[in-house]
């Protein structure tokens, strides 16, 4: 049986694994995201003391962004414009690949994810799909007719802008870039800025809900008109409050008002816009598959 491993590098955390599917993992660690020097080192330190005992075919990244995932750029492979304080032009894949000899996958880490429930989870059997995350960002990825969705640099779903009411909601918005986009709107700095409380702090009933679920609902009803995925998955800690997805279901409906005519929306929309199968695990199991992906 052969061997992959698989990182999910995220602004907070970074979590390795090593295995070839969801039931055979063999190891796994998950640490903080310090500087990239100490944070990638850490990452190969891991791998290295486990290709000491055995074999590995090649590792799989799913990164936090941008990234340069143009293999002809002179920058492939690395973590490119990030506001991330140290991280800004970093070499990532190559340096993987270096120290471990192996072949290196790398995506966006909503892409990785999205592999992870193509092969594993929600996105089974399906060509055209998203996967979005929502929480201290908003990110989106996912395939088109079966492919990876790269195309200019890579999507930039949370950065769709919306129509804001300020009547409704004066917050004037978190991006750094862009104020009130869907991210500034709606991942978890803004919960934070305008309510006073993080996302996990307030409770199902919360007003705060409500105009979350309106936010997303916009911006799934953009990406439903633009892309047309047969299926929407929805990741990350916000979306850990199980009432959020009833109403951000309601809310697309509403939005699109029967215009979209398939009963996916109209009738069956509770298996339309869904959780992750895999959970908080889409990230790391997708980059295993990311890994697998670059060999086969
Ligand atoms: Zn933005």
């Amino acid at each position: 049986m052969s061997l992959y491993g698989g990182v999910e590098a995220g602004g907070t955390r970074f979590t390795c694994a090593i295995g070839s599917s969801p039931d055979e993992l063999k190891a796994e660690v998950s640490f903080a995201t310090t500087t990239p020097q100490q944070t990638i080192d850490r990452a190969i330190a891991f791998f290295q003391q486990y290709q000491r005992r055995e074999t590995l075919s090649a590792v799989g990244i799913g990164s936090f962004g941008p990234v340069d995932l143009n293999p002809s750029s002179p920058m492939f492979g690395y973590i490119t414009n990030t506001p991330k304080p140290g991280w800004a032009n970093t070499e990532f894949s190559g340096r993987i690949s270096r120290a471990l000899g192996v072949p290196v996958g790398f995506d966006t880490d909503v892409n990785a994810a999205a592999l992870g429930e193509a092969t594993w989870g929600a996105a089974k059997g399906l060509e055209t799909f998203i996967y979005m995350t929502i929480g201290t960002g908003i990110g989106g990825g996912g395939m088109i007719n079966s492919q990876l969705l790269h195309g200019l640099l890579h999507p930039e779903m949370g950065h769709l802008r919306l129509p804001h009411d300020f009547d409704q909601d004066p917050y004037p918005g978190a991006c750094p870039f862009h104020g009130d986009c869907l991210e500034g709107l709606a991942a978890g700095p803004a919960l934070l800025g305008r309510w006073g409380h993080r996302g996990e702090e307030l409770p199902p009933d919360h007003p705060a809900w409500r105009l979350e679920a309106h936010y997303l609902a916009l911006g799934l009803a953009n990406l439903i008109c633009t892309l047309s995925p047969q299926r929407i998955i929805l990741g990350g800690g916000i979306m850990q409050q199980a009432a959020l997805f009833q109403m951000v279901r309601r809310n697309v409906q509403q939005l699109l008002n029967k215009y979209v005519q398939v009963p996916a929306i109209l009738e069956r929309i509770d298996q339309y816009i869904v959780p992750a199968a895999l959970g908080n695990r889409a990230g790391v199991l997708g980059a295993i598959a990311l890994a697998k992906k670059t060999i086969q």
